[in-house]
């Protein structure tokens, strides 16, 4: 039997497919540019032999119904999957739960209709969720599907942390408050930290930083999220690739009077003309690293205003927390940027976090631990594996059990 993980955005399809009861990968892939005049599509699995293999695929895709039909012929072309009934249960990746989901849950009529009532909250990203479950649902309608929510391992943040300090109407009746993103990798990295440090999650305050294209923190006492960086929508907190984190709200009614941008205009620079490529013109921190140790100022301002903010959320974090046990660094540039790992931590050894510049610049695919001896913290880079998570949580919530290794 096996488990099929689908995240499907508004003009992609990604998707991974488990086998039980180990939830090994059997294969995973990605429909792009549905809707677009050319979509692309790949498949990489392993075949009967253990051999790595690749499927490709150029063709026009126009919705997510036909999506999910070529992911089907993807995966009965590679021999990984011949028929539904292989199929133990469905989880779908939904970004938004609002207040109403603090867990993931079973798919039925009265989940669709509350995720729909979330649109709002998270316009892009629920709409072309819910597309796939309904797509999904129509080809499995015996297939347990379950909906695991970004927003849910933060809804035990305080009222304190969640509210902002606007007039409490906002938050009473437009709902209005942090709400966090990213929940399923940083309850998935901070388990992981658990685990290899051997000691019980409810004991430890951990600080787990997810930086990718987008990027968050959160602070996790005894397993529970009581703080994290973004907010009501992932613009808040830490800069990112295109987004600009925290700044002034006061700038865009500055901006509005004395520039003349409109709110869409607004919009599109806030989350996809700032950040990195903001300032430096470049998202990609690959290309980042290397332009500033080559010596381009505006990367190495880029790289120096990443990091900066990043020290600040760990200090903030270690004072929400009162003391802090691990720091757990993942996503693209989390699991591979050595520098900014680096710079993030410089100056924090009063704090008891201490990097040993060694093993920071090791690579492992697995957890590789970067503490300099005697450092009070445990600083860990730790994989995120959020379709791994999402399995999980789809055997949990259909009662099929396995222990979390
Ligand atoms: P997403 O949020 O889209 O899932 P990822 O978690 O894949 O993104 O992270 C993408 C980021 O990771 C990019 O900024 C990319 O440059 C960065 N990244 C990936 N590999 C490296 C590397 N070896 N060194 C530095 N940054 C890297």
């Amino acid at each position: 039997m096996k488990i099929l993980v689908l995240n499907s955005g508004s003009s992609s399809l990604k998707f991974q497919l488990f086998t039980l009861p180990g939830l090994a990968v059997a294969a995973s892939g990605l429909v792009e540019e549905i809707g677009e005049a050319r979509g692309a599509a790949h498949l990489d699995f392993m075949d009967g032999n253990g051999n790595e293999k690749t499927l490709k695929y150029s063709r026009q895709v126009l919705d997510h119904r036909q999506a999910i039909r070529l992911m089907g012929e993807m995966l009965q072309e590679s021999g990984c999957f011949s028929d539904i009934s292989e199929l133990a249960a469905i989880g779908h990746r939904v970004v938004h739960g609002g207040e109403k989901f603090s867990e993931p849950v079973k798919i039925d009529e009265a989940v669709i209709d509350a995720i729909e009532r979330l649109a709002p909250l998270a316009p892009l990203h629920n709409p072309a969720n819910l597309t796939g479950i309904r797509v999904a649902m129509e080809h499995a309608p015996d297939i347990p599907q379950v909906a695991v929510f970004d927003t849910a391992f933060h809804q035990t943040m305080p009222e304190h942390a969640y509210l902002y300090a606007l007039p409490y109407e906002c938050y009473s009746r437009n709902h209005v408050r942090r709400y966090g993103f990213h929940g399923t990798s940083h309850s998935y990295v901070a388990r992981r930290a658990a685990d290899h440090l051997g000691r019980p999650i409810d004991e430890l305050n951990i600080i787990t930083l997810h930086l990718g294209n987008g990027a968050s923190a959160a602070a996790i006492s005894g397993g529970k999220c009581i703080d994290t960086s973004m907010g009501m929508t992932p613009l808040e907190g830490l800069i990112m690739g295109t987004r600009s984190g925290d700044f002034d709200p006061a700038i865009l009614f500055y901006l509005s009077r004395e520039a003349g941008m409109d709110i869409d205009a607004l919009d599109r620079m806030v989350n996809r003309q700032s950040g990195l490529k903001g300032i430096c013109g470049e998202n990609d921190m690959r290309a980042i690293t290397k332009s500033a140790q080559e010596g381009d100022a505006r990367a190495r301002l880029a790289l120096d205003m990443f990091c900066y903010r990043l020290k600040k959320y760990i200090g903030a974090y270690v004072a929400a927390l009162g003391s802090i046990d691990c720091v757990v660094f993942t996503g693209g540039i989390g699991e591979n940027a050595a520098l900014v790992r680096q710079k993030a931590c410089e100056g924090l050894e009063a704090i008891g976090i201490r990097v040993d510049g060694e093993k920071n610049n090791t690579h492992r695919k697995d957890i590789l631990e970067i503490h300099a001896r005697g450092s009070a913290c445990a600083i860990l880079v730790v994989p995120t594996d959020e379709e791994l998570e999402i399995a999980r949580q789809t055997m949990r919530v259909c009662g099929m059990r396995r222990e979390y290794s």
